[in-house]
């Protein structure tokens, strides 16, 4: 969708000076917009004990990270890469959940040696290791509302999480084990919009929590409800009410435990930093093929969503208000078809020179991004709520390119001939 009034009041005035120095493409993005969307999301769950830590693979930029930490957050890590960057920006045991998938026992105890709270993806997992955190939450696999949602893929078919069937036994092992202190996880949603189905998904998980802790004797300290949460991509879609989410999500809370209720946790990524980025690039090429084209100079290289999986992001010109709309292709420059931004869209007469954004690139946008043809990730800019705009991720260079490539190769084994 458009990028919000106060984020354009922000940035329109100033984007044409920064394009004239500093080369295009890039994202930038919005860090008045972060946090106050951050500060909304805490104020909505309204002082009942809750904790948001940020899903790092949305938009894993050092300088986003950091505010957000500072702003209490807390971030949610999947691979070993990201529990280093979260140690590195400061960020405490506490402040860390690993929820991985197919997890080695290398990366669990790196895990483990980050003090993170651990998600256990799966219960195999747990008959691997010799150490067990304090602390143990397992992931339920997608079910009930989550079963056959387009994102999430078909619940038979699914990676993540311990069966439903097999849950219960999934703690009774743990215990066995000697672990006292539980959690649960199930992330049944991706990308949801529909207020119903949002609370749905997670009210679910709190119910199957209180059931689980009946049925097994044990208590619970959280329950974390993942991410998953839609943003308006399209101009026609609104935002989740989410002071609706949180509170429908705390009264289940309050009716499926009577006594010792768990605290809630999310790992929200897109709701938070999605709108808040836009990936700013110019026209560079203007032809007719059958049908009308815009060349950019951004490729799916800087951000790979529509190309992917034809996900729909809201492109506009936001200095060509006024000449007469015309209807076209908005392509970038890799050698595959579907390198393309937007598809029968409906522009103010493009121009070469004109600057084109893409809309709401904050989350699984340049994170997603690849160098596949050449075609290198672009930088990362922020707007600051002082206002200044700052670079907190310089463009790849040739040199990035092949910063991991042997110009002389390197002998791993003797020749055996
Ligand atoms: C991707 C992911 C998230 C974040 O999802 P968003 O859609 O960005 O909110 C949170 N938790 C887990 C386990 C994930 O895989």
């Amino acid at each position: 969708m458009p990028i919000s009034q106060e984020f354009a009041a922000r940035l329109l005035p100033v984007l044409p000076a920064v394009v004239e120095t500093y080369p295009t493409p890039f994202h930038i993005y919005d860090e008045r917009g972060i946090v106050d969307t951050h500060r909304e999301l805490v104020a909505a769950f309204d002082g009942a004990p809750y904790r948001q830590y940020f899903a790092v693979k949305a938009l894993p930029n050092p300088t986003v990270l950091r505010t957000l930490l500072a702003e209490g957050s807390g971030l949610d890590c999947a691979s070993p890469v990201e529990l280093e960057l979260a140690e590195r920006l400061g960020a405490r045991a506490d402040d860390v959940v690993f929820t991985s998938n197919n997890t080695t026992v290398a990366e669990y105890e790196s895990a483990l040696k980050a003090g993170a709270l651990i998600t256990f993806d799966d219960r195999s997992l747990l008959d691997k290791v010799d150490r067990l955190p304090e602390l143990v939450a397992f992931r339920v696999a997608p079910h009930g509302t989550a079963a056959g949602s387009a994102l999430m893929g078909s619940a038979t078919h699914s990676k993540f999480g311990v069966p439903l069937a097999e849950l219960a036994d999934a703690y009774r092992a743990a215990h066995r084990r000697g672990v006292r202190r539980f959690g649960i996880h199930g992330m049944i949603c991706a990308n949801e919009l529909n207020l119903e189905r949002a609370v749905r998904a997670a009210v679910e998980v709190v119910e199957l929590g209180a059931r689980i802790a009946a049925e097994t004797g044990i208590e619970l300290e959280y329950v974390n409800i993942g991410g998953g949460l839609g943003i308006p991509y399209r101009p026609t879609e609104r935002p989740i009410d989410i002071r609706a989410y949180a509170s429908a999500i705390l009264a289940a809370r309050r009716r499926a435990f009577t006594t010792h209720r768990p605290r809630i946790v999310t790992e929200i990524g897109r709701y938070l930093t999605g709108p808040h980025g836009v990936l700013v690039s110019q026209v560079v090429n203007r032809c007719r093929k059958g049908q009308d084209i815009v060349g950019l100079d951004a490729s799916m290289s800087a951000l790979m969503r529509p190309g992917y999986y034809g996900a729909y992001h809201h492109i506009s010109l936001p200095y060509a208000a006024g000449r007469p709309e015309t209807l076209v292709d908005v392509v970038g420059s890799l050698c595959e078809n579907n390198d393309k931004f937007g598809v029968d869209r409906l522009l103010p007469a493009p121009a070469e020179g004109d600057i084109a954004l893409i809309h709401d690139t904050g989350a699984h946008g340049h994170a997603m991004g690849f160098t596949y043809n050449g075609r290198l990730r672009p930088a990362e800019l922020l707007l600051t709520a002082a206002g200044e705009v700052v670079e907190i991720r310089r463009a790849e260079t040739f040199d990035d390119y092949l910063a991991t490539a042997r110009w002389t190769p390197t002998k791993i084994m003797e020749s055996t001939r």
